[in-house]
């Protein structure tokens, strides 16, 4: 499980996440939602190191994940971005291989086996020796979370993995990210995709202001917000 407990984070001295705390179980999925710049992306950040949090705790399994290298933590939280981060320079199949023999010290051989696996389980077989410029963006997001899925982390992050696409391509991704939610996968997923969130989540937490204002099961959050601000959040957005 992943557990945080009134984390706070700020960017110099402006603080912008004020005692967020929250709980995802085992094999769970959590959307979170929330207008731009209640801190989402920050939390995210936060779970994985790439941005200190100045107090709190995250903890994975129990275990004090601000306590763990980072670069160790980032083997256990994969994290899929908005612009897909790929190496434009490499293939599909490359993109995925190369954290494996690189950090996970896998073997090429082993490492080449192992991404022509994953990247076929996300459908792209056959783009493996493929430039990520000619992929569409639907495909190199698939190659970004084969990368991700790859490396074998307990937890994933997704930031938006779906903004950046042409309306076309989203569904493609949002069905593999439902996926792997079904298999198991412990999931945090920040979303602008509601019809995602409600169908898949097992946990929506809406933030505003760098503060979880509401969290519950989706379809308490959506069919009954309590708070004015998730009415109103909810009346721009549906
Ligand atoms: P969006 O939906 O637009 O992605 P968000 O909910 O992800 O928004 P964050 O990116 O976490 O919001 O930003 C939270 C706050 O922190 C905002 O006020 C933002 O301006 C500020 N912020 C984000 N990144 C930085 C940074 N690198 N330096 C300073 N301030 C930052
Ligand atoms: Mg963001």
């Amino acid at each position: 499980s992943l557990q945080l407990k009134n984390l706070c984070m700020a960017y110099g001295d402006v603080p912008v996440l004020r005692n967020v705390s929250l709980e995802i179980a085992p094999g769970t999925t959590t959307c979170i939602i929330g207008p731009s710049g209640s801190g989402k992306s920050t939390l995210l950040r936060g779970i994985n190191r790439l941005h200190e949090p100045s107090s709190g705790d995250v903890l994975l399994d129990g275990e004090d994940a601000l306590r763990v290298r980072p670069d160790v933590l980032r083997r256990r939280i994969g994290m899929v971005f908005q612009h897909f981060n790929l190496f434009p320079d490499h293939t599909a199949l490359e993109n995925v291989a190369l954290a494996l023999w690189k950090v996970k010290g896998m073997s090429k051989s082993e490492a080449t086996e192992r991404a022509r696996r994953r990247l076929t389980e996300v459908g792209l077989g056959e783009r493996a020796d493929h430039r990520p410029r000619d992929l569409s963006g639907g495909q190199q997001q698939r190659v970004a979370i084969a990368r991700a899925l790859a490396m074998e982390p307990e937890v994933m992050l997704f930031d938006e993995a779906t903004s950046a696409l042409d309306p076309e391509l989203v569904k493609g991704v949002l069905t593999l990210m439902a996926g792997l939610c079904e298999r198991g996968m412990t999931m945090a997923v920040v979303t602008h995709e509601m019809g995602f969130a409600r169908r898949v989540a097992d946990q929506v937490v809406f933030m505003d202001e760098g503060e979880v204002v509401e969290a519950g099961r989706p379809e308490d959050l959506f069919d009954n917000p309590r708070s004015a601000r998730l009415q109103r959040f909810l009346s721009e957005v549906l």
